[in-house]
């Protein structure tokens, strides 16, 4: 099968794990959602690697995220399984109560003094594509701050009407991969999210057979 190549913002960015602590989490995470912040820090210098670096030293007193990333480069800072102080307080936010603190991953986009907005913007695509591969977590549940919370935030991105674009680019490469797979797992370990013993041998022939057919027609 031809596997389309996702050619947009395809550079290879690495989550750089300098500045992994613990600081302002919580234990016991389960992450379900990613959401997206822009950290309105407009400052000269206030890009990923200056934010992670005071996230690790405990300059922040009530926030945290897990991920920075700007228009170069991107840093984790916090365990995926460990809630960040991110979401914050309702102002009549859609999923607030569903999406919180112990159950999903804060990525913030840097909007440092001068920086690319589209390169920041499609850094973040290519960092977020990535968390959830690692975490499985589908573009369905990757949803602005503001779907939480009704905060204005991202607000570059907002202002920019470009969220649509941002799930768009998400979803492309979330198929892409689902294609690769499709082609490089060996059958048989694709089968049996029904558990196998609920089946007797000949059903589960029957069931490689069949789902033998639909190979790359999904
Ligand atoms: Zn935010």
């Amino acid at each position: 099968m031809k596997i389309l190549r996702f050619k947009e913002g395809n550079n290879i960015m690495r989550l750089n794990t300098t500045y992994l602590s613990n600081n302002n989490s919580y234990d016991g995470q389960i992450p379900l959602y990613i959401v997206i912040h822009n950290t309105d820090n407009f400052s000269e210098g206030a890009d990923a690697k200056a934010h992670a670096k005071a996230q690790y030293n405990g300059n922040f007193d009530n926030m945290s995220a897990h991920v920075y990333v700007d228009d170069k480069e991107a840093y984790q800072t916090l365990p995926f399984n460990r809630g960040a102080w991110h979401v914050g307080a309702d102002y009549g936010g859609r999923l607030f109560g569903t999406v919180n603190n112990r159950n999903s991953v804060g990525i913030e986009v840097c909007v440092q003094k001068d920086y690319n907005y589209e390169k920041a913007f499609l850094n973040a695509v290519e960092i977020c594509s990535q968390i959830m591969k690692i975490l499985k977590i589908p573009a369905e549940r990757v949803i602005q701050h503001y779907d939480v919370c009704a905060k204005n935030c991202p607000s570059v991105i907002r202002q920019n009407g470009d969220w649509n674009r941002f799930k768009s680019l998400i979803l492309k490469k979330e198929t892409v991969v689902s294609e690769e797979k499709k082609t490089t797992v060996p059958l048989t370990e694709r089968i049996p999210e029904i558990p196998f013993r609920y089946f007797r041998k000949t059903q589960i022939r029957s069931r490689m057979e069949s789902a033998g057919k639909t190979v790359g027609k999904q």
